[in-house]
């Protein structure tokens, strides 16, 4: 995972999650988030399903370098063009949590 620049934490990691999905955490809108395997983006529920990652759920990192040199590639490969066609923004974090958490508050 890399690094950002985060105006208020300073230099955090980060999640990239699809531009749905960050609007909809900028917006105060608290929807449904899935994790993609290798990369771990987080993306909405229809990114999901519109690229079909449930066909690559199931492959961490650790499963595919297990797998013979071919079907290591193949599957690197998918993953890839699938990661290539969501558009994903970075954001901190921290901004991350902090968001989530007022949500939590607003509905007690
Ligand atoms: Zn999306
Ligand atoms: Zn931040």
């Amino acid at each position: 995972m890399g690094r950002i620049l985060c105006e208020k934490h300073g230099e955090q990691s980060f999640y990239q999650i699809c531009e749905h999905h960050y609007a909809d955490v900028c917006n105060g809108i608290k929807s449904k988030v899935l994790t993609t395997g290798i990369f771990a983006y987080k993306i909405c529920e229809n990114c999901y399903e519109k690229y079909s990652f449930k066909e690559i759920e199931n492959y961490t990192i650790d499963e595919v370098l297990k797998l013979p040199e071919a079907a290591a590639t193949t599957i690197e490969t998918l993953v890839s063009q699938k990661h290539d066609l969501v558009s994903v923004k970075g954001i901190c974090v921290q901004c991350y949590q902090e968001k989530l958490n007022s949500f939590n508050e607003d509905k007690n």
